[in-house]
């Protein structure tokens, strides 16, 4: 359980964690359903593109509650589905189907097509230190189990049939539309009626929608309502009960999830469950990604992908803090030149780490070790390393966690929790072994590997630098001997090569190094 050796429950501080709530629109303090356990669906990606760096904004936020549930002591199961069948091009109930759409338009197989995207998106995820979910259920491996939970609603009473298909009524549940705080008349009626002229209620939507007759469709399966497929919200009721175990404590999406998708998994899990049982307790939603001036739209497929940001030299982990810097509730701006400035700070915060360590010596390097095995944990040894961090920590640096403990428990402040870093790692009141436990503590939430990466591990070349990290090292210290022999000459002709590469030296003194870094293009 929570404790470990000798700190018990008692000894450890927890601090409640406050969340806002998208159901009723308030801060709560979170209190799971059980025990100790803290059981968080997320929905996942459509996989029929890549994710763009907005999506990545929903994963990183899932992530961060995650990581601070565990931080404070709860033990979290994390679900993150993958949606390869059902998900149209219009979250309103119409168009094509978005995964048959890439698999017709790349002439590639369905499954291709998802397996392709799935690994990506694996990839992005790692990147940017997003811990692996407990499991990664798709759509397309649970349709019996769609079937069976679509007949209860049916035998209840809670759809109705239209030539498209198998259709949820949701003037039978109490609250439709509650989550997203939907005006339904004025907002939505003319926006959702469109979809088919027959429903009931504009913002009905399909559970089960049949295939064209045309013959056309590459993914179908048999059903009491004919040969098709599921439509997109019941699978993550489907999954996220299943998986979680009836009903859990926290639901998260992006925001645009809030007004369509969430309300009517919510309407599904009433009627499945009971009028009263929406399905979770909490529902989170994060801000989205604004791109002014460049398109930020999956199904375009022209947007700005994490591997874009790595081409220009970007590290991930500097895009991650980059994101740290705003609110997840606050839509944030994408720039360049705000992702370069995160970049340049997380290089400096590294590099006051660095001296830290060594002004700590052996137990500074012992330290980093932790961190390291800190990288791999993905569950519930949190309170093991907490424990091992904190073990005989001065009142400075407990003071510290209190204030960073008060930042994340505060419904995800993660401005704030960096600007506590910032002042422990200014503070000379607090001993550099001791800042780096709290820093080793501080990243167990921030997951920016800040006591095992080195500053040059930022140093990312571009995907279409004219050289090679090896020629920079080799024209830098060129040049550096040209100046120490004062050949000015054959200094200056070092120094424009690599400006002309793009590469920016910043020049050292007795006792700091030369050290170089790409320049990042926008
Ligand atoms: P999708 O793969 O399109 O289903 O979207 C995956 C996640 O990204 C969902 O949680 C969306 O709400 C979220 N999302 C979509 N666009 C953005 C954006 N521009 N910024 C932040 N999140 C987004
Ligand atoms: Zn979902």
């Amino acid at each position: 359980m929570r404790g470990t050796g000798a700190h018990n429950d008692d000894e450890r501080r927890r601090t409640p964690v406050r969340l806002f709530n998208s159901l009723n629109r308030r801060l709560e303090v979170f209190t799971p359903m059980h025990g100790n356990a803290a059981r968080v669906y997320t929905c996942g990606p459509t996989v029929y593109n890549y994710a763009h760096i907005g999506n990545l904004r929903a994963y990183l936020f899932a992530d961060t509650l995650r990581r601070t549930l565990q931080w404070n002591g709860y033990d979290v199961t994390h679900v993150i589905n993958i949606t390869d069948v059902g998900h149209l091009t219009s979250d309103e109930d119409a168009g094509d189907d978005k995964v048959e759409l890439a698999a017709r338009s790349k002439k590639s197989s369905v499954y291709d097509i998802t397996e392709k995207y799935t690994s990506a998106f694996f990839d992005d995820l790692e990147a940017l230190n997003i811990r692996p979910a407990a499991m990664y259920p798709r759509a397309t491996q649970h349709i019996q189990e769609i079937i069976e939970f679509i007949r209860v609603l049916d035998r209840r009473g809670y759809t109705y049939e239209l030539k498209g298909g198998l259709y949820f009524d949701t003037s039978k549940v109490s609250n439709y539309g509650q989550l997203g705080a939907l005006d339904l008349e004025s907002q939505l009626a003319g926006a959702r009626v469109a979809a088919d002229p027959d429903k009931r209620q504009p913002w009905d939507f399909s559970l089960w929608r049949l295939s064209p007759p045309d013959g056309t469709r590459l993914m179908e399966w048999d059903s009491p309502w004919g040969k098709g497929f599921p439509g997109w919200h019941v699978e993550c009721s489907v999954m996220s009960l299943k998986y979680l175990d009836g009903p859990f404590d926290i639901h998260t999406g992006g925001i645009d999830h809030r007004q369509v998708h969430h309300p009517n998994e919510m309407a599904q899990n009433q009627g499945y469950l009971g009028d009263s049982e929406p399905g979770a307790r909490l529902w989170a939603h994060s801000e989205f990604l604004i791109m002014k001036d460049r398109k930020m739209s999956k199904s375009t497929g022209d947007f700005w992908r994490l591997s874009s940001l790595v081409d220009r030299g970007v590290h991930p982990l500097a895009y991650r803090l980059f994101l740290f810097q705003a609110h997840y509730r606050s839509q944030v701006d994408f720039s360049m030149e705000a992702v370069v400035a995160a970049r340049v700070l997380l290089e400096r915060i590294l590099r006051r780490v660095a001296a830290l360590v060594a002004e700590a010596g052996e137990d500074g390097a012992g330290l980093a070790m932790l961190s390291r095995q800190a990288a791999s944990t993905t569950g519930g040894s949190y309170d093991y390393l907490r424990s091992c961090y904190e073990d005989g920590l001065g009142t400075a640096g407990q003071q510290a966690i209190r204030e960073f403990a008060e930042a994340v428990s505060d419904d995800l402040g993660t401005p704030r929790a960096l600007a506590v870093l910032s002042s422990v790692l200014s503070d000379q009141d607090i001993p550099a072994l001791d800042a780096l436990k709290v820093i080793g503590v501080f990243d167990l939430v921030l997951g920016l590997d800040l006591l095992t990466l080195d500053p040059r591990d930022l140093v990312i070349r571009p995907a279409d630098a004219p050289l090679g990290n090896d020629d920079v090292e080799a024209l830098v210290a060129a040049r550096q001997q040209a100046r120490a022999a004062r050949d000015w000459q054959r200094a200056d002709e070092a120094r424009d090569r690599l400006t002309e590469a793009g590469v920016l030296v910043q020049d050292g003194t007795a006792t700091v190094p030369t050290t170089w870094s790409w320049q990042i293009r926008d």
